[in-house]
């Protein structure tokens, strides 16, 4: 072969390999009229060569709508320089914009003089879109989580952070940023992060979702209640995690300790109620008989304070019930029950107490009530005496209803013996 003829074998080869690349790649000459344009950018023009060599670019571009493009192009000229950006030009045989990243160079000729430039320019309109899109998304994301009424955040196995909405880092009193890669050890109290990491282990060892109840102390002092939800999170190569959802629910959680103890308790006095006095007797009843264990039922009720209504006045009677109901709670053990059973009548329920024990414990209350003087927005002072029946568990009781009835017969035999009296069946 003669040197000429490798030459042209060569420059076929690399027209050959100029024609199969994807990327646009083209030559100009000064006034910006093509010099070579290869196989993607003839597709693109829809033209063949001898309707690109010696054209310039508005015959294919709208140049009005593809300004990036002429400037490059009088940089990379006017100033011999390398120019790598982004255009958004306009195809006029597609009719559609396409947006591009280019690398435009000078050339130059034998005595070194700018004559031209040539520039490769890739299509990314595709990746741009989806960029977009993915941007869009996490925009998104990012207002829905930072506004959502929950702690969301996104933790691996190895307590590390990966994500922390505002909530949770408006909870620990830190940014976000100063979260996100960091263990909970080094972000939070270890008593506080050791009680989250405990529920958080069982996600990683069931690999479940699991709902948990969850109380931490806030700054002040304040016991919040939270229920969190977590969800295994695991992805292909990296360690597993799990995306936690946490809800504020003390307001929720006090609002129903606060119905559950108003349904137990009489407003007046604040002892217990007719209802939680039933329920818990019924279940002492069921250990006493289980555990053959003594239990003691005593029935307290004023004498003639129908007679301190009338003469006082009803508020002067709610007084009394009010400082009789306090005397009764003086010298209770932790595990007798007290309650405000009817308008002037209580219960105590004394669980593995003998009879003769509440006997004189009953005596003490029968005293110590006597001794009270009560004063208040009235003339003179309130005396007053109480009767208690007392009975005690039967192997042969079958309810608790019958202790009750015997301490209620008790009582009426207290009352009827002239009242100011224990009495015991
Ligand atoms: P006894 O010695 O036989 O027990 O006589 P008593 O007057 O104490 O008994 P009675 O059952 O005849 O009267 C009870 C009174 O208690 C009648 C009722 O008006 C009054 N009472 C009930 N509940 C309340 C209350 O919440 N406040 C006030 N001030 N009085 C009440
Ligand atoms: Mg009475
Ligand atoms: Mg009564």
């Amino acid at each position: 072969m003669t040197k000429e003829e490798n030459i042209a074998a060569f420059d076929k080869i690399k027209n050959q390999v100029l024609d199969s690349i994807d990327s646009f790649i083209y030559t100009k000459d000064l006034f910006g009229k093509y010099t070579y344009a290869n196989q993607a950018v003839l597709n693109l023009f829809e033209k063949n060569l001898a309707e690109v060599i010696g054209f310039d670019d508005s015959h294919f571009f709208d140049l009005a709508l593809s300004t990036e493009l002429q400037i490059n192009d009088r940089l990379v000229m006017d100033q011999a320089i390398r120019v790598e950006s982004e255009e958004s030009n306009f195809i006029k045989a597609k009719n559609e914009m396409h947006i591009y990243k280019v690398v435009k160079k000078p050339l130059y000729n034998s005595e070194g003089i700018v004559d031209g430039m040539c520039g490769i320019s890739t299509d990314i309109t595709a990746e741009k879109k989806l960029q977009e899109q993915v941007n869009e998304q996490s925009y998104l994301l990012d207002t829905m989580l930072n506004n959502i009424d929950a702690h969301i955040y996104v933790k691996d196995c190895e307590r590390t952070f990966l994500y922390v909405n505002n909530r949770v880092a408006k909870l620990f009193g830190n940014n976000a940023e100063n979260i996100i890669g960091k263990k909970d050890t080094e972000i939070l109290p270890k008593e506080v992060a050791e009680h989250f990491y405990q529920s958080d282990k069982q996600v990683f060892s069931t690999n479940k979702k699991q709902v948990i109840e969850e109380t931490t102390e806030s700054d002040d002092g304040e016991t919040c209640h939270y229920i969190s939800t977590k969800v295994p999170f695991n992805r292909p190569d990296k360690l597993p995690a799990l995306i936690g959802f946490s809800t504020d629910v003390t307001e929720l959680f006090n609002l129903k300790e606060e119905f559950k103890k108003r349904a137990n308790t009489d407003p007046l006095t604040n002892l217990y109620n007719r209802r939680f006095f039933t329920k818990q007797a019924g279940r002492e009843y069921q250990r006493a008989k289980r555990y053959s264990l003594s239990m003691t039922l005593m029935s307290i009720d004023i004498d003639h304070f129908k007679s301190i209504n009338d003469q006082y006045g009803h508020p002067a009677g709610d007084q009394v019930l009010i400082k009789v109901a306090k005397q009764l709670q003086e010298n209770l053990r932790q595990t007798d029950i007290l309650a405000r059973i009817g308008g002037e009548e209580f219960s105590i329920l004394l669980p593995e107490t003998s009879s003769q024990s509440a006997m004189i414990f009953a005596e003490r209350i029968r005293e110590n009530q006597s001794k009270l003087t009560i004063t208040g927005d009235w003339q003179g002072s309130i005396t007053l005496s109480v009767s208690i029946g007392i009975s005690s568990f039967l192997s042969s009781d079958v309810a608790f209803d019958d202790l009750f009835s015997r301490a209620d017969k008790a009582l009426y035999q207290a009352k009827n013996s002239g009242r100011n009296k224990v009495f015991y069946l």
